[in-house]
């Protein structure tokens, strides 16, 4: 347990420490990078080894273990849930999740937007992106990204915050500069579009394998498992 509690928070100075060398390189302010401890599958002890460590932000990508987890850690926590969310599940995740970085389908925004107002909470939410068009992968397609926002912006109790992203493994971070930029733009041409509602403050992209690339290409939230708590 020892040697666990040194692993943990040496690797989140780590982590951290890249995350600030690529944010001086590339001329962005650390205070603008969020680092998502990515504690799927992990026991509550590891989690509380982050949270000493400093971490206020985890990721999770099941509602079951998310809720879990949320009972028996400190309440400032900030949960995110970036797995892939099925619509029978909001309701027991819209008051505990403090965003949710998976929403792809309108189906599943009405469902956010439904369980919001009962609960009379504003849900915070991100537009997942299939940025690499691959098979495997939940998300929409980037072309189709503007018409859903479209179609979602009147939905009351939901607040768009930004785009997730997951991008295609990768043998170097270098691999995914591209799909990161293109997160970018198409960020940046929803800006232009000037929809009511729709906010782009946050692009959640970069894991262990690329998230020193994510930054340099304008991630505001890393999310980061493997390099933290080591391999699942
Ligand atoms: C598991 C997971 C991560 C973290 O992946 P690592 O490679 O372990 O850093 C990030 N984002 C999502 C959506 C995940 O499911």
């Amino acid at each position: 347990m020892i040697e666990g509690k040194i692993m943990i928070s040496e690797n989140m100075k780590l982590v951290q420490e890249n995350i600030r060398e690529h944010c001086e390189k590339s001329g962005r302010n650390i205070e603008d990078v969020t680092l998502i401890t990515v504690s799927k599958t992990k026991p509550i002890p590891q989690l509380q080894e982050a949270y000493a460590a400093g971490s206020r932000d985890f990721g999770e990508n099941r509602v079951q273990e998310l809720l879990e987890k949320f009972d028996q850690l400190p309440s400032d926590i900030r949960w995110h849930l970036i797995g892939h969310l099925q619509t029978n599940k909001v309701k027991y995740i819209i008051d505990k999740a403090y965003m949710i970085h998976s929403v792809e389908s309108l189906k599943l925004a009405q469902e956010i937007s439904k369980e919001a107002c009962k609960k009379h909470v504003s849900a915070k939410i991100l537009i997942e992106v299939n940025i690499g068009n691959e098979d495997s992968k939940f998300g929409l397609n980037k072309s189709d990204v503007i018409p859903f926002l479209k179609e979602i912006h009147e939905l009351p109790g939901l607040q768009v915050e930004g785009l997730m992203a997951i991008a295609p493994i990768c043998a170097t971070p270098e691999e995914n500069r591209s799909y990161f930029q293109e997160m970018k733009e198409l960020s940046v041409d929803i800006i232009r579009e000037n929809i009511d509602n729709i906010h782009m403050n946050v692009l959640s992209m970069g894991m262990t394998g690329d998230y020193t690339v994510a930054v340099e290409e304008g991630a505001t939230h890393v999310r980061v498992g493997t390099g933290i708590f080591g391999e699942r």
